[in-house]
């Protein structure tokens, strides 16, 4: 079932130039199942001359026409859910159908994306002369290097490839090693349905060497990166330095909180779900588990026993609830975090240990009584385990939830409707969900990261293709029936809607 993966580059799947690959371990046995090329230079060369040629070409498609090509992905990817969701579980781990949602949700992104392209509005604003027109357009940006991690790696990649193909950009997709072979069948999709040569690539190896090749070539004009904060950092500073577009999304450490008045079975129940999803390893993934005194000794009980119930086992096995986590640094992760807040003072209600010595199992974790100083209080674990610490009132309870400097998201649980819209208003993420886990449709999710941009934005919504954009605007006047360009800024290219 699971076949080694190509690069993609003009148009052509193809081996690396120089025969090197990486092996490619399936998470839940630790077995080899393939592998995937490891690109070098020449690769890379090769796949920015291809979007530069690709750009020239996909810009000059009309926005109906992409949003044609793109619908028609997205369409043979929902025909395909089936053959690609086997191919997620066994390099990722994540049940089945989880990777099947994943797929048949990523098809949903592109076509919204596919809508999109067809409202990047301009506009005409007001001149001082008479017959003067000023018009704005939206062009797009330009070849877009985007670098996308391993949790979600289909999601990871069809939100950034979508928002570039809907605004006319091409693209260059240093997909996750670790998880090539859905993000390939991905991409095989838009080629099915005839995005042309050049403006979609696709390629692995080495993830600094590509970044750092990529992001200063004066070919590449934006820079998109999901994945660790620390990355994140250096990769923003690096396009900071050659004056390029950069959208990040990094980071989450997402607080949840019970008030007393809440329905507990229901909190339990959604967050104890939720924690375990993917094994912990989604950015907004509930951590901070801040339960209110008078209902803490219950929910501590009750999230506990929901934990130690789920059944724990290989994604492909029906009825697994969590798989293993992605690769073994997330184990080695999970040991250091757990052993500094044991060695601080915590209490392990559960688990914190490895599960067998086939496979990444690790078991889902719950920890009270951490001292805020632990690693686990300020860093993202990014795996199944969860703290849970009590709280007196409503002003200590915001003041923990805004201490870090993460703002992607927080959950509230409460049944008084005072409750809920303060809480919505203090707690400053860009997403809260009360009663409720359930992420944003696509329409309206702008994730931004509350009043913390600095760790960056997820993006969607209506802001999701102004990223990929740059406004260019015209003044004309209209003389005898003619039309005479006055000037142009940005780009530089005129538009004929007079002429
Ligand atoms: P990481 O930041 O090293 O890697 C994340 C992704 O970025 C990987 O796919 C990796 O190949 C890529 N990457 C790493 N260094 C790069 C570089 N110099 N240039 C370009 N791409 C690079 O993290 P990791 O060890 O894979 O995961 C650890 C942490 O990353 C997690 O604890 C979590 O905080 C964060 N993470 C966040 C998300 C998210 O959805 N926001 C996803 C994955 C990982």
């Amino acid at each position: 079932m699971y076949s080694d993966v190509s690069l993609f580059i003009d148009g052509q799947w193809t081996p690396a130039a120089a025969g090197r690959t990486l092996p490619v371990v399936n998470p839940a046995s630790g077995d080899e199942i393939g592998t995937v090329p490891h690109a070098d230079r020449s690769d890379l060369d090769r796949a920015l001359e291809a979007a530069g040629k690709g750009f020239r070409t996909w810009r000059r498609v009309s926005a109906y026409d992409r949003s044609k090509i793109m619908r028609k992905a997205a369409n043979l990817l929902r025909e395909r859910a089936d053959a690609i969701a086997p191919l997620l579980t066994l390099e990722q781990g994540k049940p089945l159908p989880e990777a099947n949602g994943e797929t048949l949700a990523g098809a949903d992104v592109i076509d919204w994306f596919a809508e999109e392209a067809r409202r990047a509005y301009g506009r005409v604003i007001p001149a001082r002369a008479e017959g003067v027109y000023q018009l704005v357009v939206k062009e797009p940006v330009g070849p877009v290097a985007a670098f996308t991690p391993w949790n979600f790696p289909i999601n990871q990649v069809v939100r950034k490839l979508s928002c570039a193909l809907a605004a006319g950009c091409s693209i260059i997709v240093k997909a996750p090693e670790e998880t090539p072979a859905s993000p390939a069948e991905l991409i095989r999709c838009f080629a099915d349905a005839g995005v042309p040569a050049g403006v979609v690539n696709l390629v692995y190896g080495i993830p600094a060497e590509i970044s750092e090749y990529l992001i200063p070539h004066p070919i590449i004009r934006k820079v998109s990166f999901t994945g660790s904060t620390a990355v994140g950092k250096q990769l923003a500073a690096l396009a900071g330095m050659h004056m390029k577009r950069v959208t990040m999304e990094l980071g989450g450490h997402a607080p949840s909180i019970v008030f007393d008045d809440a329905d507990v079975d229901l909190a339990s129940r959604l967050l104890s779900t939720n924690k375990l999803r993917n094994a912990g390893q989604v950015c907004v993934s509930p951590t901070r588990l801040l339960v209110q005194e008078k209902v803490y000794e219950r929910f501590v009980g009750q999230f506990t026993a929901a934990v130690q119930a789920a059944k724990i086992g290989d994604g492909m096995e029906s009825g697994t609830q969590m798989g293993p986590m992605a690769n073994p640094r997330r184990i080695a992760a999970m040991e250091a975090l757990i052993g500094d807040a044991v060695q601080k003072g915590a209490s392990l209600k559960t688990g914190g240990n490895r599960i067998g010595n086939n496979g990444n199992f690790f078991e889902p974790t719950v920890l009270t009584d951490v001292p805020q100083d632990a690693r686990i209080m300020n860093e993202e674990p990014f795996g199944p385990v969860a703290v849970i610490a009590p709280f007196r009132d409503f002003d200590e309870v915001v003041a923990e939830a805004n201490r870090l400097p993460y703002g992607l998201a927080a959950y509230a649980y409460t049944r008084s409707a005072k409750t809920a819209q303060a809480i919505a208003a203090s707690v400053e993420t860009g997403m809260i969900s009360i009663n409720h886990h359930g992420l944003l449709a696509r329409g309206a999710v702008w994730r931004r990261q509350g009043q913390r941009l600095w760790l960056g934005r997820r993006v969607g919504g209506d802001r999701g293709l102004p990223q990929y954009q740059v406004r260019h605007a015209s003044r004309a006047v209209a003389a005898r029936g003619h039309c005479r360009w006055l000037s142009s800024v940005s780009s530089g290219r005129s538009i004929d809607i007079f002429d």
